[in-house]
């Protein structure tokens, strides 16, 4: 059995990565959408149903083209969560608009709905939800907000291709959704992302800020001429090189999870005693959603402790970070927004998480290894 580092995250290798690079390279057509765009599109629709998707060179732009989308500017308020990765705010923030922070609901590191309901104003113009850990948000009572105040959801689904919640597929739930294809994330090409959209006039609109402010897009369909600027907008367009990579990594998809879900399953089986009796709370999935195994972690009773098992697993060769540091009371939180409640159970989220490693190729024996120094630990 090998002693070698359990390292926490390592990128999914697709058999097909390297011929489609080389029929990439081979057809001297590299920039972005052609074949490799059209055909990992289509399997994103198919994942997720959406009416609608668009490759983007992040979820970060993607986030950015929400922000476009919604026409955010500096009278505007945008609700995130505290608990939340930097381009979830600042995508938001980059339009003008001022991020207002919401607590989280402890139960799942999500959007806690009425932290939600105690910021909105007459300003709210949207509310970004992130599904942590690819483990669905409490959308029925966000719905519900946003339909008695009008403003729309973005679902920042960066860990949730593939999951669902009562049957209804993440990021296609609110107004937008986005992904994320980063290397740490389930599928990768290395930094790229989505777009999902319903709407088909958003759609149109989408489509044009994505190449440029121009129609090109209808253009490369035979349905006007020649191109022109239409918009404002930007290059969110990714390579046919990021394209093909990903379109590679969804042939395998199923697999991908498969393999995610054995690792999660091996430590939800075997974590539980050790847990009551450590006063350790486990990652959960209420019945009603199916998670996509981004993550799994656990909680400590308190910080010092969670400290104290990062530095346990660390001596014994296997990394666990933690995750998000809080937004609400970071130097550009402070600075371009706004918290009407302290954020207390962010706070406390953030300074007792652990994660687990968790990737596709992670062995069985690395596995066990891990639970044995994790229940090798008293709390
Ligand atoms: C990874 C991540 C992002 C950013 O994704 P990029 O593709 O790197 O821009 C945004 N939101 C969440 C919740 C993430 O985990």
């Amino acid at each position: 059995m090998s002693t070698d580092r359990v390292i926490f995250s390592r990128p999914f290798r697709a058999r097909r990565e390297l011929a489609n690079l080389e029929a990439v390279l081979a057809s001297d057509h590299s920039h972005g959408d052609g074949q490799f765009t059209a055909a990992a599109t289509a399997k994103l629709r198919a994942i997720t149903g959406a009416p609608h998707a668009l490759l983007t060179t992040s979820c970060t732009s993607a986030l950015e083209m929400a922000g476009l989308l919604l026409e955010l500017g500096p009278d505007d308020e945008v609700v995130v969560p505290s608990f939340a990765f930097t381009s979830t705010a600042t995508s938001m923030a980059l339009r003008g608009a001022t991020c207002v922070f919401a607590d989280i609901d402890p139960a799942t590191g999500n959007l806690d709905p009425e932290s939600v309901a105690a910021a909105v104003t007459e300003r709210t113009k949207a509310v970004v939800v992130i599904h942590y850990g690819g483990v669905a948000a409490d959308m029925d009572r966000l719905l519900d907000l946003a339909n008695t105040h009008g403003f729309a959801i973005v679902e920042d689904n960066a860990h949730g291709l593939g999951g669902s919640w009562r049957g209804r597929r993440l990021g296609t739930i609110g107004t937008m959704g986005t992904l994320s294809f980063h290397d740490t994330k389930n599928v990768h090409c290395g930094e790229g992302g989505a777009l999902l959209l319903t709407d088909e006039i958003l759609m149109a609109r989408a489509e044009i800020i994505r190449e440029k402010g121009t129609d090109r897009a209808r253009f490369l369909r035979g349905a006007v001429d020649k191109y022109s600027w239409q918009d404002i907008g930007s290059s969110y367009l990714p390579s046919e090189l990021n394209a093909a990579v990903l379109d590679a990594q969804l042939d395998e998809f199923d697999a991908i999870q498969a393999e995610r879900h054995r690792v999660w399953n091996s430590y939800a089986e075997a974590l539980p005693d050790w847990a009551a009796r450590n006063d350790v709370t486990l990652m959960r999935v209420p019945e009603d959603r199916e998670h996509t195994a981004h993550l799994y972690y656990l909680r400590t009773p308190t910080e010092q402790r969670r400290d104290d098992l990062i530095a346990h697993l660390s001596a014994r060769g296997i990394s666990a970070p933690f995750h998000y540091v809080p937004l609400d009371s970071s130097p550009a939180g402070l600075k371009l927004g706004r918290t009407p409640t302290p954020c207390a159970r962010s706070a406390e989220f953030s300074g007792t998480v652990v994660r687990l490693p968790l990737w596709p190729a992670l062995r069985d024996d690395q596995v066990d290894r891990v639970v044995d120094a994790v229940t090798a630990f008293t709390v």
